[in-house]
């Protein structure tokens, strides 16, 4: 018997079984670098004419000017801005007026992309791929919801935060975002806005429960 042939071919055998586990790992490896690269990259943010908006946002945009829409698409979609408008009493359209007015007042660079009424009313008035003048540096890569409240207290309705959790909740769906991204004005500025949820922790942490909530 030729022991020589015979433990040469097995020597063949095992380079080859070393080639195919060393091609596995480095694809593996090129797979691993791919993903990580993917995910570290800024995620396109879906144009509004691509979006399925769900039928409780009423879409009533304001015009393209300086003073509240700019008309400059986001960088990215990477949190969500809550605010309380500061001004006890006003409806969710006396509010989107006032952002369209702006553009002929000019007294001030303000709006947000929703309106949330007293009776739960939610009103889109920048287009969600826009951005608003509400969160200071956060404009560029985050949607602003401004909620209406009854009383200087800054408390919203219960049909005002029903809307709320309904419409952050689609939103961080959408756009995949965590409990970390939703964030108050407060958090960006020290500014006390949302004021009962900067005023009153506990309610703000519950209003995130509910949007996480199963
Ligand atoms: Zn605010």
């Amino acid at each position: 018997m030729d022991y020589r042939k015979h433990k040469g071919s097995a020597h063949i055998k095992r380079r080859r079984g070393r080639g195919f586990k060393t091609l596995f790992f480095l694809l593996l490896f090129i797979f691993a670098i791919v993903c990580f690269v993917l995910s570290i990259l800024p995620k396109p943010v879906p144009s509004m004419e691509d979006m399925d908006l769900p039928d409780f946002i009423d879409v009533d945009l304001i015009s393209v000017n300086e003073f509240s829409r700019p008309g400059d698409k986001l960088t990215a979609v990477n949190g969500v801005v809550i605010h309380y408008v500061g001004n006890p009493g006003t409806t969710a359209e006396n509010n989107r007026s006032y952002f369209q007015n702006l553009a002929v007042t000019g007294e001030a660079f303000a709006s947000s992309n929703f309106i949330i009424g007293i009776d739960g009313r939610v009103i889109m008035c920048v287009p969600i791929d826009e951005v608003a003048y509400c969160s200071n540096g956060r404009n560029e890569d985050t949607l602003s919801i401004e909620c209406c409240h009854p009383d200087e207290t800054g408390k919203f309705t219960a049909e005002t935060e029903e809307s709320l959790i309904k419409l952050t909740k689609w939103l961080c769906d959408t756009y995949g975002l965590k409990r970390d991204d939703v964030i108050r004005h407060y958090d960006i500025t020290g500014k006390i806005c949302p004021k009962y949820y900067v005023e009153n922790p506990d309610s703000w942490e519950s209003f995130l429960d509910s949007v996480f909530a199963e």
